[in-house]
């Protein structure tokens, strides 16, 4: 059954008012533009886990965390329309490139020399949904999707034996730290949400999700190096009910990292905006903007 073009067409969502969501942004101060989109016709049962509701909710909770690490976030649409079932359910990277943890350099070193490329199934995804309008590399684009997957390596025999484990993910952030520049530059500001309701901290996973995109950081929280996945409180960056953006060596400098984002801008009583410096190599943990503001470990 084909939908007619009306129905495919993506457009702004009807029951959304972009505007009134953006009422108390204050023009001279830092933003970061957000974009979300909902596809019309994913599968019913899908609809408990992301709605609307929750991602209007999910983006509200998101403006607070960010708010008080004097950065507010703009909505810049909450878009609508038709995605094709073969990309509701999606892997993420392509198999093989996010070798296991090595032993002698850090996720950081490591994903900068094996960075992951995303998967054609991803990237079709995406470019049905965010298209390439220009400034769309400035702008983080929220997409929902039903299913988003990814490869890891849990240790079975220390040094030696490696089991890829496929994880399902509630978000993905398809961070600098992880791809460098390998997304095409209209889709870098990419981020999936798949589930809105997986725990009870699922209310930050928007908050969360780009907290990566933005500190450019993994799960990681004052003393504690990055891994796959920490659920303890303390930070916005661990699975937890946490929502702090410490700055820092004690912070591992979160809050100077979001600073430096190049997603940031200001905008001027004229409308014209200044941006923050652009990544200098391809984004990674350890890129120049970052100087003094990385931790080695
Ligand atoms: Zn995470």
């Amino acid at each position: 059954m084909a939908a007619d073009d009306a129905t495919r067409k993506w457009a702004a969502h009807p029951d959304v008012d972009v505007e009134a969501i953006n009422a108390d942004l204050v023009s001279g101060r830092k933003t970061v533009d957000v974009a979300l989109y909902y596809p019309n016709n994913l599968d019913e049962r899908h609809h408990s886990t992301v709605n609307v509701e929750l991602l209007l909710e999910g983006f509200a909770r998101a403006k607070e965390v960010f708010a008080a690490a004097d950065v507010q976030l703009k909505l810049t649409k909450f878009d609508t329309g038709w995605l094709s079932p073969s990309h509701f359910a999606i892997k993420a990277s392509k198999r093989g490139r996010d070798l296991p943890m090595g032993r002698f350099s850090n996720m950081y070193v490591q994903a900068e020399q094996h960075p992951a490329v995303i998967s054609d199934e991803a990237q079709e995804a995406f470019e049905s949904m965010i298209g390439d309008e220009p400034g769309s590399d400035l702008v983080v684009h929220v997409v929902t999707l039903q299913a988003v997957f990814m490869d890891y390596y849990e240790p079975v025999v220390e040094g030696r034996v490696y089991q890829p484990q496929v994880i399902e993910t509630g978000g993905l952030s398809f961070p600098g730290y992880m791809h460098g520049d390998t997304i095409p530059r209209p889709l870098r500001g990419v981020i999936t949400i798949t589930n809105l309701t997986r725990t009870e901290n699922s209310w930050k996973t928007i908050a969360h999700e780009l907290g990566h995109k933005l500190l450019n950081v993994s799960h990681e929280y004052r003393d504690i190096d990055p891994q796959h996945e920490v659920l303890a409180d303390g930070g916005l960056m661990f699975y937890g009910s946490g929502t702090e953006i410490e700055s820092g060596p004690e912070g591992r400098y979160h809050y100077e990292r979001l600073h430096k984002s190049p997603f940031i801008y200001t905008e001027a009583e004229d409308g014209s905006r200044a941006y923050n410096l652009d990544y200098e190599g391809g984004g990674f943990y350890y890129d120049d903007i970052y100087e003094g503001m990385s931790m080695e470990f």
